[in-house]
């Protein structure tokens, strides 16, 4: 027994994290014989998304627009910028902090072993948002990671030069931890003790 479509759904929920085949397997036959109504707004909601969500043009977060909402609400404080690895982080740190600064999402972090350097991060654009905006403090929320911190460091160091004031979230995350696991209380902590670095 094997169709070639159910074949090719199965393999199409591999590329979900954590989805082996087992489970893909499950998912395929559970849309196909109790909810065929659910499957077709997944797809639909999946190609809708895939089509139109992109980066914003100023801090590299997900948006359907060409800037963001938190870039464009001009009641955010434009002179504060929070750099974050991804935009789940920036998730965690709007609902569990009361920060009203503007974020900029690297998507990802430095790891030259696997080829993503500064450019990858989207160093140089974050370079003209310096040049270009009046920042007066860029707090590194990069996670406690050993890559987090390198990324950290190398942004540190390029702000630095530009006598702009760079903080770093306070102790209270675990090293090697990742902020989108950490509870908002030790978040809010962390935040509001950040520390010059
Ligand atoms: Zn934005």
């Amino acid at each position: 027994m094997s169709s070639r479509l159910i074949d090719n759904l199965i393999e199409a929920f591999r590329c979900l994290p954590g989805v082996g085949n087992k489970t893909a397997q499950r998912m395929a036959y559970h849309l196909l014989e109790r909810n065929r109504d659910g499957a077709l707004s997944l797809s639909r909601a999946l190609a809708e998304a895939v089509e139109q969500v992109h980066h914003c043009s100023r801090c590299r977060n997900l948006t359907e627009q060409e800037v963001c909402a938190i870039c464009a609400d001009d009641r955010r404080d434009a002179a504060k910028i929070c750099i974050v690895e991804s935009p789940i982080d920036v998730e965690v740190i709007e609902n569990s902090t009361d920060y009203r600064g503007r974020y900029f999402v690297l998507m990802g972090r430095l790891s030259p072993l696997d080829g993503i350097g500064p450019e990858e991060i989207g160093l140089d654009l974050f370079v003209e948002r310096l040049n270009e905006d009046a920042i007066d403090e860029v707090i590194l929320a990069t996670n406690p990671t050993v890559e987090g911190e390198a990324t950290a460091h190398y942004i540190s160091e390029l702000v630095r030069t530009r006598h702009v004031r760079v903080t770093r979230l306070a102790h209270g995350i675990p090293l090697g931890g990742e902020l989108e696991y950490i509870d908002g209380g030790t978040l809010m902590h962390a935040f509001s003790g950040r520390q010059e670095c």
